[in-house]
Formats: C-alpha cells, structure tokens, sequence
C-alpha cells in the first residue's frame, strides 16, 4: 500500500548533519570523539555531558553531572582536584574533596581525562586527553600545552627488553626570567 517506507530512513542522511561540530560550543572531549559514532551533539553542556557519560559507560549522577559540566564546559584546561572542589563550592554544588578525587580517577579511568602527576605529590586533571605535551610554569602551578608536533622526538630512547613505549609525555619546566 504505501510504497514510501523509505522516508523513515530521511534521518539517516541527517546524522552526518547532526553530529558536525557546532564550533566553540562543542565540548572539548565531544571533539575527541570519532564522528562515526553519530551521536548528535546539543551544544548544551549539562546535555552533552549527559551524553559523554553515558558513551563513556558511566551512570549520569547529579555528581558526575555537575562535577563534568564544571570540568567540560570551558574548552581545553588542566585542573587539580582542589581546584574543581574551590569551583564547586562557588557554583553552590555541595560535594566533598574526597567525590571530586573519585570523580576524577573514574572519568580518568574510562578515558575522559588525562592524569598529569608532577612531582609526586601535585596531580593535574587535562581534559584534552589527545597526546601531547606540557610546559609546566614553576612557582605559578600551571601548565600549558605543547603541540604533540612541537617537540622532536627522532631519538626516543629504546625501551627495556619486553617493553615497548606507550605514550611520551614531555613536561618542559620553566620560569619566569629575573629582571636585575
Ligand atoms: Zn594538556
């Protein structure tokens, strides 16, 4: 009878449509997701992150929610549990350092966040999670990215015997000049 079934598969063509970044909008880990997978992004935060969560196979709690709205909503940063805690606090979310640390290793864990340890005890949260590289700003607690292009690996040195390299972070240390 209805020779038209065709029609219903109209959003298929769509989804290409759908899923095309929508500029500065776009949540930073939204970028780092293949196209294919077709998931239409909003260019909402709380509903991107809402999305990211699920694809990433973490349960959307009202915690993880806000804590990744904190985290993803402003672009490309690097960010210390103590910090997202201060942000937290501002943004009238009551949750305790203890969530933001698990919050953090959780997202970490299923590939939302990069962890930077730096000198032991100072833990660094990159929501761009591309490799790449870091200066880190000594004496101001921060760090800044360095293109993955920037930095001249032709002589990395040959792993053990057994082992191959996995990934190659270069933190490049530096300071300000002194003015005398
Ligand atoms: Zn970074």
């Amino acid at each position: 009878m209805d020779d038209r079934p065709k029609m219903n598969e109209l959003p298929r063509f769509n989804r290409s449509i759908d899923a095309t970044p929508t500029g500065a909008e776009m949540l930073p880990v939204a970028r780092l997701r293949d196209p294919s997978l077709h998931h239409a992004r909003t260019g909402c935060p709380f509903h991107d992150v809402r999305q990211m969560l699920k694809e990433a196979g973490l349960r959307p709690t009202r915690q993880r929610l806000a804590l990744g709205w904190l985290l993803f909503a402003k672009g490309d940063r690097h960010i210390s549990a103590e910090i997202l805690h201060e942000e937290a606090q501002r943004a009238r979310f009551p949750v305790s350092l203890a969530t933001v640390y698990n919050t953090l290793h959780q997202f970490t864990e299923v590939g939302l966040l990069r962890e930077l340890a730096l000198d032991g005890s100072r833990a660094f949260f990159d929501t761009n999670v591309h490799d790449h590289h870091h200066f880190f700003l000594e004496g101001e607690n921060e760090l800044l990215d360095i293109p993955l292009s920037a930095v001249n690996m032709d002589k990395t040195p040959e792993p053990p015997p057994g082992y191959e390299v996995a990934r190659v972070d270069v933190v490049v240390r530096v300071r300000r000049k002194s003015t005398s």
